[in-house]
């Protein structure tokens, strides 16, 4: 009781806000609709291997501060995130560099491959393009597209490609290095001993109340009426009562198994690229963090149309999606005690070292530092 800050969900925006709240002597209660606390950065011990509930989560940042903040709250490892691709058995290393376009077309030299991704190009003669095809297509040409971008980003979105908006590739990262290090950020890891850990530390104080199993939803008005202030990190939409529309998302679906089997495929992250098979990735959870267990853990991801009651994954964020989103921010400026955070309250796709960026800002901002 008497707490002084509402905060709608455990995740890592609620979480940063709570730990800084905390550390700066005031009581915040937080309250988290599932049975754990953590959001969609969860993980959970299965025969020793810390599984990643919500989909593969690797920690990557250009931000030094960032960096040594979560440092704070776990050891990382020195995981690299290097996907492979399977197109019908063909196995290609991403992100698209030197080992691709070797195994695409022999080529040896970056000269040579800069020089086939230019014939494509040109073959394909798409000055301006429409859709997200030919905006691949003119970006790297069509063997790269065909056999590593069509499949893979049709099962995603649900669309063919032809049907897809072209903005939503601008660019594609190509690298004429013989490096499958799938991101450019100087840091980069897994918490070693998974995610979970790090929300249950920042949520530790004796300051901070948690309460699992409450939705904000049905006590709403209390609740508002009960805080000073309130940090919602739940979808936007719903707060409005949906009342200028559902906001777009695209839901997974994780088939989780255990399997008697030391390795099943070698990489933690295996893309499969063709469009016949149903999911879009495997994720092997002990090679994040290079175990060496009689036993592994696959998770199949498959991609689902979102409609309401699902777990919103990804918001789709085309024009008519962030039209609507703007309609309900203007309406946020009506609640001055309300702050909403996050990736569902700001309908916006975070990396994890964005939110907590997010969330210090809006602690500075609170804190007026
Ligand atoms: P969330 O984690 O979603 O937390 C919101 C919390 O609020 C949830 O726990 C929810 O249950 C709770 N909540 C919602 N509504 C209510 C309500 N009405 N009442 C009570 N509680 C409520 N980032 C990376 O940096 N690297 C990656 O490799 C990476 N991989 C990803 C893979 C997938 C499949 C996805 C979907 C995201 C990935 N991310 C990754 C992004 C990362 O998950 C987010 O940055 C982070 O989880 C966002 O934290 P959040 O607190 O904003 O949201």
């Amino acid at each position: 009781m008497n707490e002084d800050y509402l905060v709608v969900g455990s995740g890592l925006f609620g979480s940063t806000f709570a730990y800084e709240a905390a550390k700066r002597g005031k009581r915040v209660k937080v309250i988290e609709k599932r049975d754990h606390i953590g959001g969609n950065i969860y993980t959970e011990t299965l025969e020793g291997i810390q599984v990643h509930k919500y989909g593969a989560h690797i920690f990557h940042t250009n931000n030094k501060e960032i960096w040594n903040y979560v440092n704070q709250f776990a050891e990382f490892n020195r995981y690299t995130n290097s996907p492979i691709a399977n197109f019908k058995g063909e196995i290609y290393n991403l992100p698209f560099n030197m080992n691709t376009f070797n195994k695409l077309w022999g080529v040896i030299t970056p000269e040579e491959a800069k020089a086939k991704i230019e014939e494509q190009r040109k073959a394909a003669g798409i000055e301006k393009p429409t859709n997200l095809e030919e905006q691949a297509i003119s970006l790297v040409g069509t063997d790269i597209y065909e056999k590593l971008i069509k499949g893979y980003t049709e099962k995603q979105w649900g669309r063919k490609a032809t049907e897809l908006p072209a903005f939503i590739i601008k660019r594609l990262p190509v690298r004429f290095t013989y490096d499958n290090n799938y991101f450019n950020d100087r840091y980069q890891g897994i918490p070693i001993g998974g995610y979970t850990q790090i929300i249950e530390k920042m949520l530790a104080s004796e300051r901070i109340d948690v309460e699992l199993n409450t939705d904000f939803f049905a006590k709403r008005e209390e609740y508002l009426q009960e805080f000073p202030k309130v940090i919602y990190t739940g979808m936007i939409d719903q707060f409005f009562d949906y009342q200028f529309g559902e906001l777009e998302y695209r839901s997974l679906h994780f088939e989780t198994t255990i399997l008697d089997l030391e390795n099943y495929q070698g990489n933690a992250v295996v893309n499969y690229t063709d469009a016949e098979t149903p999911f879009t990735r495997i994720i092997e959870h002990k090679h994040f963090e290079f175990g060496n267990q009689p036993i592994t853990v696959i998770t199949k991801e498959y991609p689902r149309t979102w409609k309401k009651g699902d777990e919103p994954y990804y918001p789709v964020n085309d024009e008519k999606n962030n039209e609507k989103y703007r309609k309900y921010s203007e309406l946020a400026g009506q609640f001055p005690n309300v702050i909403f955070g996050g990736r569902l309250g700001m309908y916006k796709y975070y990396d994890m070292h964005q939110v907590i960026a997010a969330a210090l800002s809006v602690v500075k901002k609170e804190f007026h530092e």
